[in-house]
């Protein structure tokens, strides 16, 4: 007992930067509308052209993993998300990842797909990005990260214009990404592609994929803390 309990405080004294931790309604993927705590970790290596989260590439507070849970145990949550930024560029996210689903939370992982996913306790549902050519990332991709998706995980494409869409479509085939994973998102960049046009494209082409809408934007207008 004692080395255990020893082993728990251990991992619970490890830090992470964090920029917000807060309750809200989740505004995308599968559990979309859902009660759900966010922890957003701070900082990311990639510079995505319509990213809505630059308030968290610098900043935040260093906080305890065993802090972190204490917070986000307050909500009592169903549903807890690591959120960033880029949550894996700080690597103490893994054991936090786990000690969430320890204590019993349904833990989603929102990554860009730039960073190996490997490691990710296999509990968490990852939400992974694929970035497009006009994110001016495509570059990052990790496409190693393909292999580690199960049928409990989601891709997701954020399409900014026809050619993104092209994009998404071709890689959907060329990696036989559908069967790999429960849902493939296809979200239209805020402000860039209207909602509608890409459901049309959707639909005329057939494509086994979700149009998603962040919820979010359209109740409270990307306001930090929701
Ligand atoms: S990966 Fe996410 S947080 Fe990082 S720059 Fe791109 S959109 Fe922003």
């Amino acid at each position: 007992m004692g080395a255990i309990a020893t082993a728990d405080s251990a991992v619970a004294d490890q830090t992470l930067r964090i920029t917000e931790i807060f309750y809200s309604l989740q505004g995308e993927a599968r559990t979309v509308g859902l009660p759900t705590v966010f922890v957003r970790l701070t900082g990311c290596p990639l510079r995505c052209l319509y990213c809505d989260t630059e308030y968290a590439f610098h900043g935040g507070d260093m906080m305890t993993l065993g802090d972190i849970t204490t917070q986000v145990a307050q909500h009592r949550p169903a549903y807890v998300t690591v959120t960033g930024g880029e949550p894996l560029a700080q690597p103490n996210c893994l054991p936090l990842l786990t000690l969430l689903c320890d204590q019993g939370y349904e833990v989603s992982l929102e990554t860009s797909g730039a960073m190996p996913v490997a490691d990710v306790d296999p509990r968490v549902v990852k939400v992974l990005d694929l970035k497009t050519p006009a994110s001016g990332e495509a570059g990052r991709n990790d496409y190693g990260n393909i292999e580690y998706l199960t049928g409990n995980d989601q891709l997701k494409f954020v399409i900014c214009d026809r050619n993104d869409y092209e994009w998404a479509r071709f890689k959907l085939d060329e990696l036989a990404l559908v069967p790999r994973v429960s849902d493939v998102l296809f979200s239209p960049s805020h402000e860039q592609l209207a909602p509608r046009q890409l459901a049309e494209w959707i639909l005329a082409d057939r494509l086994p994929v979700r149009l998603q809408l962040q919820l979010h934007k359209l109740l409270w207008d990307d306001a930090p803390g929701h």
